[in-house]
């Protein structure tokens, strides 16, 4: 009996747990101030459910309770219902088909699993910082070596992302199969412009190559000229596939709901050279591993598109965007050098003059009692950084912002 051995590779001090046990160290050697703590740390929304939300859900449970309304399994792709909601709210002419859409119970699942209809051997471009999720299912899925001493896997190509290229990656050199983007960005909150996104569609036809981009974040998008969607760029349905969560706009995160956008046009090529349609490929992996979403949960993400669900998605989404602005307005007040909070939740800060992204995070436990995220636990270009999520109450975030001023 043998094991996926590639687990074995995956680095144990991950960083939430690393977290967990540094305040939780703290929490019992400190008592006495464990409920002066707040967290700015993990990316979970705080806010309630949208009304809007919660009245489908509650009727759609109703339907469920009634012989004649009741529903079983459900299409695997998603109800037709959320699919067209989707591409009429979400893709308005970018050329997108409601049967592109395929609706899951979460883009973390889906960034992992989609790599199930990618065959071995092929080249992986990852940017640095990063999502976890990008580096850890491609370990598992043995698309690596081993990990070196500062945490980088043998065969990944990273991607930095700097102040000096403003968090979007320059264009390798080298030839790439698969890059991960995700804009507007976890961790940096920061975005990039049509040109530096029509840069990289050039890329991945040049080279054959698809990116895998991640829009969690679109709808905090606040900046016009700014795409949402990879499919804002011409030719990306050629070479893009677009993941995408109720999780971050509708506070779906404990409810769970998101979609993936294959368009029909995308193609990869089998080792003999023949072309097949990725769309089918996923249609397939999906309908066999995946049963659906559960249906009250696809009519509370359809009513994120009503007219009341978005009017109370725009409030959430004002909500935490003031959280960013805040926090922003504090750290520079601070003297501190900040970056992405104006079209993403996140707000990365520069450590200050001889303080690292540990240390910082330390700094702030003890002495403000504030928990962050060390931007050196997203990849070694992080080093050096600190993420504060602007997801949290506003009493909250003013009383942060009040600590950071008294550091
Ligand atoms: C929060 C987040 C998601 C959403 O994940 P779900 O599984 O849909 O909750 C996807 N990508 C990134 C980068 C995120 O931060």
């Amino acid at each position: 009996m043998n094991i996926n051995e590639n687990f074995l590779k995956l680095k144990a001090g991950y960083l939430f747990p690393e977290i967990g046990r540094r305040v939780s160290g703290w929490t019992e050697a400190n008592p006495d101030k464990t409920s002066k703590l707040i967290r700015c740390g993990i990316g979970d929304v705080t806010e309630p459910l949208p009304q809007a939300v919660r009245d489908a859900m509650h009727a759609a449970v109703d339907e469920q309770g009634e012989r004649d309304t009741f529903r079983g399994y459900g299409p695997e792709q998603g109800y037709d219902f959320l699919r067209d909601a989707i591409v009429e709210n979400q893709f308005a002419g970018l050329n997108i088909s409601a049967d592109e859409v395929f609706i899951s119970d979460g883009s973390k699942c889906d960034t992992g699993n989609i790599l199930d209809i990618f065959g071995h051997g092929n080249k992986i471009a990852i940017t640095d910082p990063v999502y976890p999720v990008y580096v850890d299912t491609n370990v598992m899925a043995g698309n690596t070596g081993d990990a070196d001493e500062n945490g980088a896997y043998e065969g990944l190509i990273y991607l930095p992302c700097t102040a000096e290229n403003g968090f979007v990656p320059a264009i390798p050199s080298e030839k790439a199969d698969l890059i991960y983007l995700c804009y507007p960005n976890n961790p940096t909150g920061t975005t990039a412009t049509r040109e530096q996104l029509e840069a990289w569609v050039a890329y991945a036809k040049a080279n054959d190559a698809i990116i895998l981009y991640d829009a969690a974040y679109e709808a905090f998008v606040q900046d016009s000229t700014i795409p949402r969607s990879i499919f804002e760029i011409e030719g990306a349905h050629d070479c893009a596939i677009e993941f995408r969560s109720f999780s971050k706009n509708g506070g779906f995160t404990g409810v769970r709901c998101a979609y993936t956008v294959i368009p029909k046009t995308l193609t990869a090529t089998t080792s003999t050279g023949e072309p097949v349609s990725l769309h089918s490929l996923w249609n397939r992996r999906h309908a066999t591993k995946f049963n659906g979403a559960s249906y009250p949960v696809q009519r509370g993400a359809a009513a994120v598109f009503s007219p009341e669900g978005k009017a109370q998605v725009s409030a959430l989404i004002e909500h935490y965007m003031g959280n960013a602005a805040l926090l922003r307005q504090a750290c520079q007040d601070a003297g501190l050098t900040v970056f992405g909070g104006e079209n993403a939740p996140y707000v990365w800060v520069q450590c200050p003059d001889g303080v690292d992204s540990w240390g910082m995070f330390d700094k702030m436990l003890e002495e403000a009692q504030v928990v962050i995220t060390p931007g050196a636990g997203f990849g070694a270009a992080g080093e050096g950084y600190f993420r504060i999520s602007s997801f949290n109450t506003r009493e909250n975030v003013q009383e942060v912002c009040r600590r950071i001023a008294a550091l």
